[in-house]
């Protein structure tokens, strides 16, 4: 017998042809997945408005995957980490990120990543595997059942991994998020970020339609480099390039994230190089205090310097924040996710 197929794993479109391809009627699949992303319903059993006999054809060829909850962390803050344990025992991290009226959650994409930047724990696993669709997609729909008193908002691809390695089952699970029998998020409350894989950023855009965030974190080619060994292969021109052939929507800004670390990326020449780099190209500009690890040769910028960085780039006319650090005490920052066990012996 062929493997049972997980329904967390099928867009709206693919779980319409599975059902037609088990020989049931098409509409069954919206039911099945209204039942799952609006009643949070993940038990054939639970589907009511579908007989007894098709749910028990149902059940022998389809499941419903499972994240487990290994470990909730609460920051003072507010932020919950959660960590989740997958069907093969790998482990992953999600963060809610309650701010305002948002709750925005942060999640993974791959166990560990192969990227391998300098100033990044999860770096440290190295790469294991990609995500799949469903495992994704769990992430939100447990997630959302630790968070019961508010709906999440907004969902960042800012956790483990490099989404761009993992193409097909990030457009796929955006394809969930965003559809209206789904979760019927807007495009603009869902961002991927990348460190800059080009030859998958324009496709992504094109298949999903959702906001982009990008680590920079340098601006020389030399200093880049040495940060984020990826820019070897894309270098600084390459991606200004990029960024301007992005098929962008009106009034649509790129997010650039820029990891500030003490005399690293962070003088008044950065910021002026900086500013000229992105001059003609929409974007806001995130600066993130470098968010401390073990093991790091780095620090993080002091703040008043990164208020002068700030402000230069304010007064050049740019839309920056200085994104203050959420639930660094327990270990759920950017770049501060990391499963210990996995990390590789040197
Ligand atoms: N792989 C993707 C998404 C995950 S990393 C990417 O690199 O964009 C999410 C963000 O965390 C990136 O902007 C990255 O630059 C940042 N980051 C990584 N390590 C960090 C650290 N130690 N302190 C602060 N930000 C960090
Ligand atoms: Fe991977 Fe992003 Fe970390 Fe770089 S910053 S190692 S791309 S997760």
């Amino acid at each position: 017998m062929s493997k049972k197929v997980a329904i967390q794993s099928l867009t709206r479109e693919k779980l319409r042809e599975w059902v037609l391809s088990i020989g049931e009627k098409k509409y069954h699949a919206d039911q099945i997945f209204s039942w799952v992303y609006k009643q949070d319903t993940l038990s054939f059993d639970g589907m009511s408005n579908l007989s007894v006999k098709l749910r028990e054809r149902l059940k022998e060829v389809a499941y419903f995957s499972e994240l487990k909850i290994d470990g909730l962390f609460k920051s003072s803050d507010g932020t919950t980490k959660i960590r989740f344990e997958l069907e093969d025992g790998y482990k992953i991290e999600s963060v809610l990120i309650p701010f305002e009226d948002r709750l925005t959650l942060c999640i993974s994409s791959q166990v560990g990543c192969a990227v391998n930047c300098a100033f990044c724990y999860t770096a440290k696993m190295g790469f294991i595997r990609n995500l799949t669709t469903d495992e994704i997609v769990n992430q939100v729909l447990y997630s959302a059942r630790v968070e019961t008193e508010r709906r999440i908002s907004n969902i960042v691809f800012m956790g483990m991994g490099e989404p761009l390695h993992n193409l097909n089952s990030v457009v796929d699970a955006c394809d969930i998020f965003l559809s209206d029998f789904g979760l019927n998020l807007s495009k603009r409350k869902i961002s991927v970020s990348t460190s800059g894989i080009l030859d998958k950023l324009a496709e992504m855009k094109e298949r999903t339609g959702v906001r982009i965030a990008f680590s920079l974190n340098g601006t020389t080619d030399e200093q880049r480099t040495k940060l984020m060994p990826i820019n070897k292969k894309w270098g600084i021109a390459d991606i200004i390039k990029t960024f301007k052939s992005l098929p962008l929507e009106f009034n649509e800004k790129i997010t650039i994230e820029y990891v500030m670390m003490d005399g690293v990326n962070d003088s008044l020449e950065d910021a002026e190089r900086l500013s000229k780099l992105l001059k003609d190209i929409p974007v806001k500009i995130n600066l993130i205090p470098f968010n401390p690890h073990p093991g790091t040769q780095f620090l993080p910028t002091p703040e008043e310097q990164i208020d002068k960085f700030h402000t230069y780039l304010y007064k050049k006319g740019f839309d920056v924040l200085y994104r203050r650090s959420r639930g660094q005490d327990v270990g759920a920052a950017c770049g501060q996710l990391v499963v210990p066990e996995l990390i590789k012996q040197k």
